[in-house]
């Protein structure tokens, strides 16, 4: 794959950025001026991308009678080898359970998976309603029918919390895109709905409807930002929340100026216990930001340095670590060695069952047994199985601002 994103998207504003476009439009031209970034982050985020491409559409091939692997898929798109480790399966099998979950959300608890149908994965278009070529792209992740409806589908592996579905200016921008190819390509639809699914933060998927109104306005909405943002005066602004995955931050004026401003929270009552709940937000706030800040200085400065362009300064070596992926042969190999001391049990004590693997396993033995066997069904009656033998576990919970936080 040669394709640069600038290539891909012609140079226009790209729907995943339209949240902070909407706030900072001037950051699309300080943007361009900047390098692609690459971090183990945004790979991950591309490698999960593709599995869950790769998830969807061999269940949709599976429907059809064919089969194919990971490998096959990776090979078919160009793309090179690569592998998942376990928690990066896990975290794509809660993405998939989320969808079930959406499926239900709109269709009650009795739905039928014939209702449900793949469209199209991973695929970018261009709207304009007069320069031709485009004034904006999206890229949705999956767009499906749902009976008499569409579903547009993003998929998010941050940590972070985005927007939610019904505030979401990406979704807001890609709806307009999957109504043009649905008019283009004959699909008859009543509405839209569109879901962000992100099964790194606790608590469903957000889902919101676009009716035929509601369409039309979020075309007109997302061309304003497009248009807004293709003006090369264009003024920048600055927020923790229009920042955070800005490319400019390390070299931005106006970021740098915020950053100053948090040494100006402390004054002459330095004991946080004096500050009002406004002023804990606001550092809060700045803290957030400068964290971001920071982060884009140390990418920028570890570039120069690995380019050696920074005198007094190398990069160290980095750790290897090592995961087994075959158990059983990691077992045969162990128990020839030391027969009596790597038993089959004490070998287990050492591994993790991987549940999403699990799952898949034993919905395919219940569906065979059983044809209107749910994902959802089996699941379900596979934890409460296993109940004495494994644990639940929930993660210690995040900050989330409620109702657009203190003033
Ligand atoms: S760093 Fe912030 S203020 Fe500067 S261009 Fe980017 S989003 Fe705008």
């Amino acid at each position: 794959m040669t394709d640069t994103v600038e290539d891909v998207r012609k140079g226009l504003p790209s729907a995943s950025a339209f949240g902070r476009l909407a706030l900072c439009p001037g950051s699309f031209t300080m943007e361009k001026s900047c390098p692609d970034e690459s971090s183990e982050a945004a790979a991950e985020g591309t490698l999960l991308h593709r599995y869950m491409e790769y998830l969807l559409l061999k269940d949709d091939a599976a429907e059809e009678g064919m089969e194919f692997s990971w490998h096959d898929f990776l090979n078919s798109r160009e793309y090179e080898s690569a592998e998942l480790n376990h928690e990066q399966v896990e975290l794509c099998g809660r993405a998939l359970r989320l969808l079930d979950d959406v499926k239900e959300k709109i269709m009650g608890r009795n739905y039928s998976d014939s209702l449900f149908s793949l469209v199209s994965t991973e695929e970018r278009r261009f709207l304009s309603d007069w320069i031709e070529g485009g004034e904006y792209s999206g890229q949705w992740d999956a767009l499906f029918r749902v009976g008499v409806d569409l579903l547009v589908l993003d998929w998010k592996f941050g940590r972070v919390a985005v927007d939610s579905a019904e505030a979401n200016r990406q979704l807001e921008a890609l709806v307009p895109l999957a109504a043009q190819k649905a008019n283009e390509e004959g699909i008859i639809y009543n509405g839209i709905y569109a879901a962000i699914i992100q099964p790194r933060v606790a608590g469903p998927a957000s889902v919101t409807f676009y009716d035929d109104e509601a369409i039309s306005q979020a075309e007109q909405d997302s061309l304003a930002v497009a248009r807004a943002a293709m003006d090369p005066d264009a003024p920048r602004y600055c927020s923790e929340e229009a920042c955070r995955y800005c490319r400019a931050k390390a070299v931005c004026h106006e970021a740098a100026s915020m950053v100053e401003q948090a040494s100006l929270i402390a004054t002459d009552r330095d004991k946080w216990e004096l500050f009002s709940p406004a002023e804990k937000v606001q550092a809060y706030r700045l803290a957030k930001m400068a964290k971001k800040w920071a982060a884009a200085v140390d990418y920028r400065f570890e570039q120069d340095v690995a380019a050696g362009l920074i005198p007094g300064f190398e990069m160290a070596p980095g750790r290897t670590s090592f995961t087994v992926t075959d158990p059983s042969g990691a077992f045969s190999a162990l128990n020839a060695e030391f027969p009596d001391e790597v038993t089959a049990e004490a070998f287990a004590g050492c591994c993790k069952v991987g549940i999403t693997e699990l799952d898949r396993l034993v919905h395919a033995a219940r569906k065979a047994a059983d044809p209107k066997a749910t994902t959802k069904a089996s699941r379900e009656w596979l934890r409460q199985l296993l109940a004495e033998y494994g644990e639940s576990k929930t993660t210690k919970g995040s900050v989330k601002e409620v109702e657009g936080g203190a003033a």
